[in-house]
């Protein structure tokens, strides 16, 4: 019987961190998860991946052949294949994740951020299928974004390429995790639509179900469920960040020219409420040349799976670059 080669696709999060073995069609054949432990070095997380990895492998040896390693990870660096400074672990400087599996593994490891690894899931088995210019956002604490131009990945000069969370709304607007103020995921994020509600809270006086609600606990999900209900505090919130997200998409399509825009993660849950007012704003702010081209779509990735199918596509698409003449 001929071997089903499957590569191990690993998602660090701030919590957890995701694994499983993913076959060339994008087929989920094991997945698990283990605690991320932030604040423990990341030798400590390698060596329990590769306990946790070895134990899931093991009954597949006879029909199964590892053939990569793709891996996502906050501030992860493509080019050195190092996390650099992450904001939420404790892991200090540059840490050469891809080489510390490498040690372990004897096959092609390669490491990017998140968004960049969604990009790729979407390309290779999403709703970017066949798309050689497209961007995807992810909204979720903050926003990420992977740019694809020309069937590439675009990773820029050092690695980093695709910051469009960070990109200006207001100069004197809201404080960034960054540093700076105004960025575009300090209002287009989950946390960024909890912070209008604040505002619009402080600034109205309608009742809205929204006040009971301590800010702490205020989550994306309870302001769209209010919004559904017809709260127009919370369906204003969703307008502005919704307006807010389609001017900068505007930026992003003077750019790139991409034929499709994904929008991916919790905040993207939310639906029409979101991709309504984000539709609606990036029409408007279009150049004319760009006019009724450019589609607003919803992952097609299925979701739980995401991460891992993100890492497994980054390290799919490397094999595959190979085998071209
Ligand atoms: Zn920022």
């Amino acid at each position: 019987m001929a071997m089903i080669d499957v590569v191990l696709g690993v998602d660090i999060g701030g919590t957890n961190t995701k694994y499983g073995l993913v076959d060339r069609g994008g087929k989920s054949i094991a997945q698990t998860s283990i605690p991320t432990n932030a604040h423990e070095p990341a030798a400590n997380l390698i060596d329990r991946l590769h306990d946790g990895f070895t134990a899931m492998l093991s009954p597949l040896k006879a029909t199964h052949v590892l053939r990569g390693i793709g891996m996502g990870a906050p501030n992860a660096n493509f080019f050195r294949g190092t996390v650099e400074n992450p904001p939420n672990l404790s892991w200090k400087g540059v840490v050469p994740v891809a080489d510390m599996m490498r040690s372990h593994y004897d096959v092609p490891v390669a490491l990017t951020n998140d968004a960049n690894a969604a990009a790729l899931g979407e390309m290779l088995y999403g709703a970017a299928k066949g798309m050689k210019n497209f961007i995807v956002i992810t909204l979720g604490t903050g926003l990420g974004s992977g740019i694809v131009a020309a069937g590439e990945l675009v990773y820029g000069a050092d690695g980093f390429a695709g910051e469009i969370g960070h990109t200006m709304v207001d100069p004197d607007g809201r404080e960034c995790g960054c540093g700076q103020r105004g960025h575009l995921e300090t209002y287009a994020s989950a946390t960024g639509l909890c912070r209008t509600v604040g505002e619009l809270l402080a600034m109205r006086r309608d009742d809205s179900p929204l006040r009971s609600v301590p800010p702490k606990d205020l989550t994306s999900r309870i302001v769209a469920d209010a919004a559904n209900a017809g709260d127009p505090i919370a369906c204003e919130a969703f307008e502005v960040t919704g307006e807010i997200l389609g001017m900068k998409l505007a930026d992003s399509v003077a750019h790139l020219s991409p034929e499709a825009i994904i929008l991916f993660g919790g905040l993207a849950a939310a639906g029409p409420l979101i991709f309504e007012p984000t539709a609606r704003s990036l029409e408007e702010h279009l150049l004319p040349i760009f006019k009724n081209k450019v589609r607003l779509l919803p992952s097609a990735l299925r979701e739980g799976d995401t991460a891992v199918l993100g890492a497994a596509a980054l390290i799919w698409n490397e094999l595959l670059k190979q085998q071209k003449p």
